[in-house]
């Protein structure tokens, strides 16, 4: 491939390379040939777009790499823009209820800097301990709170992002409104790096809630579970968590330590409330409608400290499937009445190829998480999970749903993104891509400019 100018700080050792040529996603790989750019600021990141304009180079941007689908892994000969030094914060206004950051800064460490100053940034991946806000922006990630406070977009007022050839525009506002022109920022959301570079974050800010304190509850019947979580949607004050685990997912839980579930139960669910000056109330509220759709054992915490004793299981949850065996992990959001057909008709999928299913999630976004368990050194299993997987497409969407909630398509949900957005639609995308990056460098492959569609 074309050499870098020795002005860019790339990387040269080929073992830590590698480690940037893969993210989370199970079987991902890195090429043989990529270059990797650590940018300091944003005149590197401008230098490596006016290098790949010049030479035709693709450019694949790059946060923390905990996507699960492949979003962020290079193609051969591809220049890896890696922007998690972009860290800096500018500005923390609680008035115009803002802040403006670098896109490279760690979810949690922006949610804690800002939480100091008395406001709430609300989006909370499970993954916010490593994940970035700039990769949170470009996959327009969700995460725990989403039910009460909605999703990353839900937060983004504006960017500056480096354009394919070098340009720099800013988009949005940093004001609390605005009428002026096309909304350029929201076609960032969840864009995967195929428009540009995100190189600075606006995001809006709201007064920080009171700790949450949680309920935990546990079905013996999984559809008095689901009626519970459309009640507890309907409540006045609905909570600030909503989580779902199936039996299996309790199970995996169990098998790694001991988190209170008991054996047998067919679903738990996890409540939080945060209300300023109604926690309590609220959660005995909610530990009330559940009880009242039949839930067997309820936990409500007192304090902080229990309250994240009863979410333990729910964060062990990754680590657990993790340990349980090799999974697809997946991201179906279906309407949330839908939610006890898609675990039922999910798991019968499983069953249809002979692999065990687990679904868990985001229950109160009706977002549950899929895991397909399978022998990657067996083709006929990994054959197996694909087909699996595909009929979940089909279920999902014929529920109405879609084929990503929150993790974003990359290249293994690419060629299954026409089934939902249809041919007119991935028409216009590309349309609005070639607006952007006429030459089609930017991480080329991914979502909706995948070779297939
Ligand atoms: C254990 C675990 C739990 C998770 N839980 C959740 C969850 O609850 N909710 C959720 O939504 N996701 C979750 N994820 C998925 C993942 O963390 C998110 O998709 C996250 O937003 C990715 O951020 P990142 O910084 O790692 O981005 P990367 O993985 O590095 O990149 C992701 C995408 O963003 C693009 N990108 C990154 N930085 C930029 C930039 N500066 N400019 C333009 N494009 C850019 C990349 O090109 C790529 O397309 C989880 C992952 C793991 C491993």
């Amino acid at each position: 491939m074309t050499t870098l100018p020795s002005s860019l700080p790339k990387l040269s050792d080929p073992d830590v390379k590698r480690t940037y040529g893969v993210d989370c996603s199970i079987g991902a790989t890195a090429p043989e040939e990529f270059e990797v750019v650590r940018a300091r600021d944003r005149d590197d990141v401008v230098e490596v777009m006016r290098f790949a304009a010049a030479t035709g180079t693709p450019v694949v941007p790059q946060g923390a790499r905990t996507g699960l689908n492949g979003a962020c892994v290079p193609g051969e000969g591809a220049i890896v823009l890696n922007t998690e030094a972009l860290r800096g914060i500018e500005l923390i206004d609680p008035v115009d209820g803002i802040a403006v950051a670098g896109p490279g800064i760690v979810t949690d460490e922006f949610k804690k800097v800002v939480r100091a100053e008395g406001m709430f940034y609300p989006p909370d991946p499970a993954s916010s301990a490593t994940s970035t806000l700039g990769g949170n922006v470009a996959t327009n990630a969700g995460g725990l709170c989403c039910v009460k406070y909605g999703v990353t977009a839900d937060y983004i007022r504006g960017l500056e992002v480096v354009l394919p050839g070098g340009e720099v525009v800013n988009t949005g506002r940093r004001t609390a409104k605005s009428s002026a022109g096309l909304d350029l920022t929201g076609l960032f959301l969840a864009s995967e790096g195929t428009l540009g570079v995100i190189t600075q974050v606006v995001t809006k800010l709201i007064p920080a809630p009171d700790d949450a304190l949680t309920a935990l509850a546990t079905f013996s019947d999984l559809a008095a579970a689901a009626q519970a979580i459309v009640a507890l949607r309907r409540d006045p004050n609905p909570p600030c968590l909503l989580e779902f685990l199936d039996a299996p997912s309790i199970e995996a839980v169990q098998a790694l330590a001991d988190y209170g579930f008991p054996t047998g139960c067919e679903a738990a669910l996890l409540v939080q409330a945060d209300r300023p000056g109604h926690v309590a109330e609220d959660t005995q509220r909610y530990a009330g409608v559940m009880e009242s759709f039949g839930a067997d054992e309820i936990a409500v915490a007192d304090d902080a400290m229990e309250a994240d004793a009863l979410l333990a299981g729910r964060r062990a949850l990754n680590t657990a499937l993790e340990a349980k065996g090799p999974n697809l992990i997946e991201d179906m959001c279906v309407p949330i009445r839908q939610l006890p057909t898609i675990v039922l008709q999910g798991r019968e999928i499983g069953a249809r190829h002979g692999l065990q299913v687990s679904m868990s999630g985001h229950g109160g976004d009706g977002n549950l998480h899929p895991s397909i368990f399978f022998d990657p050194t067996s083709a006929d299993s990994t054959a197996a999970a694909h087909a699996a997987f595909s009929d979940m497409v089909d279920l999902t969407l014929r529920l109405g749903g879609t084929i990503s909630g929150e993790h974003g398509i990359g290249t293994f949900k690419a060629p299954y993104l026409r089934r939902q957005v249809g041919q007119a639609g991935l028409e216009r995308m590309l349309a609005i891509r070639a607006v952007f990056d006429p030459q089609g460098l930017m991480n080329p492959g991914k979502t909706y400019t995948y070779p297939a569609l």
